[in-house]
C-alpha cells in the first residue's frame, strides 16, 4: 500500500458518511496554473481541444510539443510550479460545510514527488484533509474508501474515466462531474445520464449533502 494511504484511511470515522474528492480541475485550477508556468518555460497552451498533451506547443509554432517535452513540463510543473495554481471559488467552503458531518478524503492522481507541495497548497487554502495519491483509474481506491464507513459515499472528478471506474468498481457511491475551468466545461466530455455533471462549487456542495444524506444529520 502507498505511503499515505493506510493514514487517510486510518483517520475516517466509520460512522459518518464520505466524500471522495479530486484536486486538479476540481478543488484547484490546474490548467490555469499549467499555463501560466508554461508561458515561463516558453511554451504554450492551446486549448482548443479536451487534452492536455495535445495542446501544448513551443510560443509561437506550429507544431505540438513533443511527448518526452511535454511529460517533462508536467512533472516539472507538479514539482515546482503546483503550489501557485488558483483554488476554485466556492470549494474550500463547501468542504468546510459537508466536512461538519461527513469524512473527507482527497484523492488525486499527482505525481508521488508532488506530495508535500500539494499538502502545503491544500493547507494553505484550507482543504487541509487526508490526502490519497493515486495512478491510474480510480475506482479500486474509491471502493476500498467505500468500504471504511457503513453510511453514503459520494466521489467527484472532472474526468468521465474517473468516474466510470467508480461506477464499474463501486456502484453504490453516488457520483459527480465538476469542470471547473469556464474555458474547459464545453469541450469536456460529459455523460449525465451516468453522472451527475455540476459545474459550481456552491450547487454541487448542496446535491453532495443531499446524496450524502446529511440535511438529516
Ligand atoms: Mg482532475
Amino acid at each position: 500500500m502507498p505511503s499515505g494511504v493506510e493514514s487517510a484511511l486510518s483517520s475516517l470515522n466509520p460512522g459518518r458518511p464520505l466524500l471522495i474528492v479530486d484536486v486538479d480541475e476540481v478543488l484547484g485550477l490546474f490548467v490555469a496554473g499549467f499555463e501560466r508556468f508554461l508561458e515561463g518555460q516558453g511554451y504554450e497552451l492551446r486549448l482548443d481541444r479536451f487534452s492536455l498533451f495535445g495542446s501544448i506547443y513551443r510560443q509561437g509554432e506550429t507544431d505540438l510539443a513533443n511527448v518526452d517535452a511535454a511529460v517533462m513540463l508536467y512533472n516539472e510543473f507538479f514539482r515546482t510550479g503546483v503550489e501557485d495554481m488558483e483554488p476554485t471559488p466556492g470549494a474550500a467552503e463547501a468542504l468546510a460545510s459537508l466536512a461538519t458531518h461527513a469524512n473527507i478524503v482527497i484523492l488525486t492522481n499527482a505525481p508521488d514527488h508532488c506530495r508535500e507541495p500539494r499538502a502545503r497548497w491544500l493547507a494553505r487554502h484550507g482543504m487541509d484533509y487526508p490526502m490519497q495519491i493515486n495512478e491510474g483509474p480510480k475506482g479500486i481506491a474509491v471502493a476500498a474508501l467505500a468500504a471504511r464507513v457503513t453510511e453514503p459515499t459520494a466521489f467527484v472528478d472532472d474526468l468521465i474515466s474517473n468516474l466510470d471506474s467508480a461506477q464499474d468498481v463501486a456502484p453504490c457511491v453516488s457520483r459527480f462531474q465538476l469542470v471547473a475551468d469556464p474555458r474547459l466545461r464545453p469541450m469536456a466530455p460529459t455523460a449525465p445520464e451516468r453522472h451527475t455533471r455540476i459545474d459550481d462549487w456552491p450547487s454541487l456542495g448542496v446535491a453532495i449533502a443531499k446524496a450524502l444524506e446529511l440535511d438529516a444529520r
